[in-house]
């Protein structure tokens, strides 16, 4: 029975729960030290106030959100220990792969402390020596179960050489290494970079904005702030709303680096020290920083259901992954090109080659895109020599899907509407009005609601089949083509690829269909002759001497025997596109591939 109750003491009455709620709540905090850094161990401590339960949970993240592989960062866990506020040790077994038991005794405060190991410089792991340190915090914090909705705070004692601190992460008073966590989520969501780095700051689209470099190199910071503003704010154009009142950039610019990781307030990126004065270079560096930024609205906020709230300990499935990679994949360069950064012509060829790409891979054929991105887990991210003949990739295939839905919504609209609305329908719908995520149906009735038709066919054809992508058709809808440059040509071809190993020739893929494939080579057959010539590099030049049929005897060494195999030669079936403007095009349809290639859209450069 529920008894009415006055107003007045309604409120006093919920201010007591609320207060006795709150007093309930254990109190987390964490420590972080690093007093060797040479020797790559962080050492952490979580202190515990407040606890009622007769054990304690502590887990660490088996996988970090965005990078869709499972990582056991518990792995790199040793010396855990946890003791009562007075110092005496409390018993913990460890009961699964990334889970601590602390038998807490009744005692309500303790601490638990342990040391990671972190030597690996990517995105998504963790890294400290005697120059820097970063975090990826699923890489070194554990959670204490049960508290993951509770603020708590991060003290972090950086080496005594490091002096500075960048990190979406806000510092609760005067020490800039003081920090708060207002939750486990955004604790895994916040990369932290300490050290002796490059700092910059701009303003772009009403919000401040923190650069950190590590690495050195040839980058000039007033183009940087000039080519990353006009970056956010076309990427801000597209959903017509920026989120936040923060964000930081935290870029590693290391030899051989590559890829960033994306995260609500901030983003993580590797870039070429030296590839900020090539033009090719610095175009991909922009891209870069187009697609992580992007996925501040694509993937952070309008997500799929399956992704937040999140589960660390296992994998997280979604057929989706194609709209939140590969959708922000079309949009990465194609905001370099509305915002001035890339010439039409050359956004028209990235287009082209990223089409034939696929067209080019025989897993397109075999993998569609949902399965691509419900298989994630164990296949694009764990690839093999056999992989470009049984998977396809959600990023590429995800973009030219993202670029054929732009094209049909704008066509199917006479140009008033286009993709951008079904991202800004989503956040208003989903992020803000819901705050949940999208299931599959909801993005695509989202998709025909904008668009005014149902797009049921689209999306089963594409998304859900294997069937070849139709460029040719939705570029003749905005007045251009595009022409096979190989059409004519008749290339002899073998297809496999040769690469280098131990000073032997060995074959390194070979491509399903393929006279290679037929007539029975090897991955990893040593590679020595070809019709008596011995072989000492890619046979590419040698090849250009014979015509499709052509029988010609490859003599390869596996596992300690000779064999000699008799290959026909086919005709090289790779297409490589070009995209151009289509002659005799009526204006309307001429002004719809003018609207997509934002040539209106000019005059936001023109502001600067
Ligand atoms: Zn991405």
């Amino acid at each position: 029975m529920m008894l009415r109750l006055s107003g007045l003491l309604a409120i006093i009455l919920l201010t007591c729960m609320n207060m006795s709620s709150a007093m309930a709540a254990p109190n987390v905090s964490y420590e972080l030290a690093m007093p060797q850094p040479h020797t790559h161990y962080f050492e952490v401590t979580i202190f515990v106030k407040g606890w009622d339960k007769p054990t304690a949970d502590i887990k660490m993240a088996s996988w970090t959100p965005g990078s869709y592989l499972i990582r056991e960062y518990a792995k790199n866990v040793e010396g855990c220990g946890a003791r009562s506020a007075q110092g005496s040790i409390l018993a913990n077994e460890k009961v699964s792969k990334n889970t601590w038991r602390i038998d807490t005794k009744g005692i309500k405060e303790f601490s638990f402390n342990y040391k990671v190991y972190a030597f690996e410089l990517t995105v998504r792991n963790a890294f400290l020596d005697a120059t820097h340190a970063y975090l990826n915090p699923a890489a070194v914090f554990m959670r204490v179960a049960g508290t993951e909705a509770q603020k708590s705070s991060l003290m972090i004692k950086p080496d005594a050489a490091f002096k500075k601190i960048s990190t979406p992460l806000r510092s609760i008073g005067s020490n800039p290494f003081e920090l708060l966590v207002p939750d486990w989520d955004t604790f895994v969501d916040s990369p932290i970079e300490i050290g002796n780095h490059d700092t910059f700051n701009f303003i772009a689209a009403g919000v401040p904005h923190e650069v950190a470099i590590f690495g050195g190199g040839n980058y000039e910071v007033e183009r940087l702030k000039r080519d990353m503003t006009k970056v956010v704010e076309t990427a801000t154009a597209v959903v017509g709303e920026h989120p936040c009142d923060h964000y930081t950039f935290i870029i590693h610019n290391i030899p051989n680096g590559g890829g960033g990781l994306e995260h609500k307030y901030s983003a993580s990126l590797q870039a070429n020290p030296f590839g900020y004065q090539d033009e090719r270079s610095y175009s991909g560096f922009l891209a870069l920083v187009a697609h992580e930024y992007f996925h501040l609205w694509n993937v952070k906020r309008i997500r799929p259901v399956a992704l937040g709230p999140f589960d660390y300990d296992e994998e997280n499935y979604t057929t989706s992954l194609w709209v939140v990679e590969g959708i922000t994949s079309y949009y990465d360069d194609y905001i370099l090109m509305r915002a001035g950064l890339m010439p039409q012509d050359r956004y028209l060829d990235v287009v082209a080659s990223v089409f034939g790409s696929i067209e080019n891979t025989p897993g397109a054929k075999v993998q569609s895109l949902a399965e691509s991105s419900f298989d994630a887990w164990i296949k694009y991210y764990r690839p093999n020599e056999n992989s470009n003949n049984s998977t396809v990739g959600y990023y590429t295939k995800g973009a030219c899907v993202g670029l054929l839905l732009d094209l049909k919504i704008r066509v199917a609209t006479g140009g008033k509407k286009n993709l951008d609305d079904v991202l800004r329908g989503l956040y208003d719908t989903y992020y803000k009005k819901a705050q949940r995520g999208y299931t599959e149906a909801e993005f695509e009735q989202m998709a025909s609601k904008v668009a005014g038709i149902k797009l049921d066919d689209f999306f089963d054809m594409n998304i859900r089949s294997t069937a070849k992508l139709d460029l040719k058709a939705a570029l003749q809808s905005v007045g251009l083509e595009v022409k096979d440059q190989n059409a004519n040509k008749k290339d002899a071809w073998l297809g496999a690829a040769l690469k280098t190993q131990n000073g032997q020739l060995v074959v390194s893929s070979i491509v399903r269909d393929s006279p290679a494939w037929h007539d029975g080579l090897n991955i990893n057959d040593e590679v020595v002759a070809l019709n008596g010539y011995r072989l000492t590099s890619d046979w590419a030049e040698i090849l250009k001497l014979f015509k499709p049929q052509d029988k010609v005897s490859v003599l390869v060494a596996r596992g300690g025997q000779m064999i000699n195999l008799e290959i026909t030669l086919a005709r090289n079936p790779n297409v490589a596109y070009k995209i151009s403007k289509a002659k005799d095009v009526s204006p309307q349809v001429a002004s719809m591939g003018e609207a997509w290639l934002a040539v209106a859209a000019k005059g936001l450069l023109e502001k600067k």
